[in-house]
């Protein structure tokens, strides 16, 4: 208890008393949170364009949703990204794991709020990771990031509303199929009034197919989630999808 207090209490004289540091390469910034101009020109923010689905760029014959939206309508109502997939993405994903943990949340989060919807009722629910994760890490890196929003926006977040019931392999190299048979069922509403009526908003560090989160946004769905959106960090585009 009281290593906590003091705990929080060198966290935030380190805050203030140290200059604010590039999020990218450490070098000091005038800005907290932010990048210095070389790491800034590495990152290609996706910004709010795009489906207003999915999120993902429009090709010149499209209109307001993308082709697959129209054709398979996401589990997902409305999905964004702050950056595209890339070294400096990666970084700081990795260094959120296992570095300046609130550092980089708070970085990570001041430029994914503005991305998050509005609306009534939301509620910001990290992608949770199995126990024997969190035992091995002490933590959930997108709890951590839910908490940053959740204090920027005002908007309630619950790291336990989801659990992850059972541990699944990564799923890089196996078909879509193959995806969703391994990540269905793989999660558990603890607490169906924490979430019946609401707007959930999943907070995901990295997202890369969707299978996962199509799962978690399932489980909740069928616990009564009136909306499930989704924001994370960082999302894998395709160079050729790219706005430029
Ligand atoms: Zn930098
Ligand atoms: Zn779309």
């Amino acid at each position: 208890m009281v290593a906590g207090v003091v705990g929080r209490l060198a966290r935030w004289v380190l805050d203030f008393a140290l200059p604010p540091r590039c999020a990218g390469c450490g070098t000091i910034v005038d800005d907290v949170h932010s990048f210095c101009p070389d790491c800034w020109k590495g990152v290609e923010f996706l910004g709010d364009g795009g489906c207003l689905t999915c999120g993902m760029p429009l090709q010149a014959t499209e209109q307001r949703t993308c082709g697959a939206c129209l054709a398979r309508g996401p589990r997902i109502a409305r999905t964004r990204a702050a950056v595209a997939y890339g070294d400096l993405a990666r970084g700081l994903a990795i260094r959120l794991k296992y570095g300046r943990k609130v550092a980089i949340a708070r970085t990570m989060a001041r430029y994914m709020a503005p991305l998050v919807g509005e609306g009534a009722d939301r509620l910001l629910v990290p992608v949770p990771l199995h126990r024997t994760r969190l035992w091995g890490r002490g933590f959930n890196q997108s709890a951590l990031v839910a908490r940053e929003l959740s204090r920027r926006l005002g908007i309630a977040t619950d790291p336990l509303a989801l659990a992850r019931t059972r541990r699944t392999p990564p799923l890089k190299g196996m078909s879509p199929l193959q995806r969703r048979k391994t990540v269905a069922g793989a999660f558990r509403v603890r607490d169906r009034r924490a979430v019946a009526g609401k707007t959930v908003i999943l907070i995901d560090d990295v997202l890369t197919t969707g299978s996962t989160a199509e799962a978690c946004a399932r489980t909740l769905k069928r616990a009564g989630a009136a909306r499930v959106e989704l924001v994370s960090w960082a999302r894998v585009v395709k160079p050729s999808q790219l706005m430029r």
